[in-house]
């Protein structure tokens, strides 16, 4: 099934956010054999070529056809900066006046690729300065691929036949990815890809605050990994923090998450993330009753100590108050890690990610009163 694809006030089809299946497609219908897909999508996503005139193994007459009826473009950059941990970040121009961010975290020989999913967010989480800006758009699977394809263009002095800047992907960045299925199901298939970019299943993650019928389809077209947006352990103070609780309360959350793992094929753990706010869910009671609730779901519970934006209202815990909810849980046999805080000198952290919203929602003039007043 061929879904029309986005083009930017251009008829010509943009290749880049195309998954296989649909590269073959279009080269069936242009009457060529199906082996071209893969030529020219290891010229895009392998060797980072969006000029079909250098793509040698492709003859020349094909290529000038190509160039009537396809184009490869990805977001424009329109910033770039390097922390001093090595954590860079990007800053993406989309169509309208938008812009979104996306952020590579190096560590030793992984790389991982925090890659945003939509325009803002329709969620509105208490705590995640995305949320606060509003919603505008779903991204496009050209402009989520767009991303990966942009940040291992950034290195330039790379051998793109052994060097691997991107080596996990998590879709952890602004937007619901599961709100924004069918693009970000095509642009994990890509990525999975071995003609593109070869990212494992365990090595890519999709992270939701916990659209069920989403997380209850998703089996059917990917064996990504899943990472819940947890954040409480109760209902009560889950509805606060997640509003989507009111329509999808932890017990069915947890249950289809538990589903969504039996259908895999090897034995994987979902990623709980917990947010740390001081006061808020970092009490004894809150990890008694998260050890309770986690019971029978294999997992593993990431902790992330709560980074203030300004107007927020929440505090970050401090280092010992993470250190003895991690004990807590610990004792309990659970696994624990705590998220580490990289380029938070160049704002790249967890819910600092914000870039520019034309917000179609009236949200963001909310929060701009409520700052004004809170300071
Ligand atoms: N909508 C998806 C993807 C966003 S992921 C989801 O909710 O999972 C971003 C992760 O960072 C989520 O776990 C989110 O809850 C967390 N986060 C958001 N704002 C934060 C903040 N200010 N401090 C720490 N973590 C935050």
């Amino acid at each position: 099934m061929t879904r029309p694809v986005e083009t930017k006030g251009d008829a010509r089809v943009n290749l880049l956010g195309l998954p296989r299946a649909k590269v073959e497609a279009f080269f069936s219908e242009m009457g060529e054999k199906p082996f071209r897909a893969k030529q020219v999508m290891q010229w895009i996503h392998q060797f980072g070529i969006s000029d079909f005139d250098e793509m040698s193994n492709i003859s020349k007459a094909l290529r000038e056809k190509l160039k009537t009826v396809a184009i490869i473009e990805a977001p424009e950059v329109v910033y770039q900066n390097i922390s001093k941990d090595g954590t860079r970040k990007w800053v993406m121009k989309m169509p309208g006046g938008s812009s979104i961010e996306t952020v590579l975290i190096p560590e030793g020989n992984r790389g991982t690729l925090c890659v945003s999913s939509q325009i803002g967010c329709a969620l509105d989480c208490s705590f995640c300065s995305t949320g606060k800006q509003g919603f505008n758009r779903n991204l496009s699977a050209e402009e989520i691929v767009g991303q990966i394809w942009n940040a291992i263009a950034s290195f330039d002095n790379i051998d793109r036949t052994k060097d691997r800047p991107v080596t996990n992907v998590v879709f952890m960045g602004m937007g619901e990815p599961l709100l924004n299925f069918d693009n970000v199901m095509d642009s994990v298939n890509l990525m999975m890809d071995d003609f593109a970019y070869s990212i494992s299943k365990r090595r890519l993650t999709i992270s939701t605050a916990g659209v069920v019928p989403a997380i209850d389809r998703m089996g059917q077209y990917t064996d990504a990994s899943i990472a819940v947006s947890l954040h409480a352990p109760n209902d009560a103070l889950r509805n606060e923090l997640v509003p989507v609780n009111k329509k999808y309360p932890i017990d069915v959350l947890l249950k289809s998450v538990k589903s969504y793992l039996d259908q895999l094929s090897d034995k994987r753990k979902a990623t709980i993330e917990y947010t740390l706010i001081a006061g808020v869910n970092d009490r004894k009671q809150h990890a008694d009753e998260l050890i309770e609730i986690l019971k029978g779901l294999p997992c593993k519970i990431n902790l992330i100590p709560f980074n203030p934006f300004p107007g927020s209202g929440y505090k970050k815990p401090s280092n010992t108050e993470v250190r003895t909810f991690q004990d807590w849980l610990n004792k309990a046999g659970c696994l624990v890690t705590v998220r580490t805080t990289r380029g938070d000198d160049i704002d790249a952290a967890c819910g600092q990610l914000v870039g520019r919203v034309e917000d179609r929602t009236r949200r963001s003039e909310r929060y701009i009163k409520l700052k004004q007043v809170s300071g």
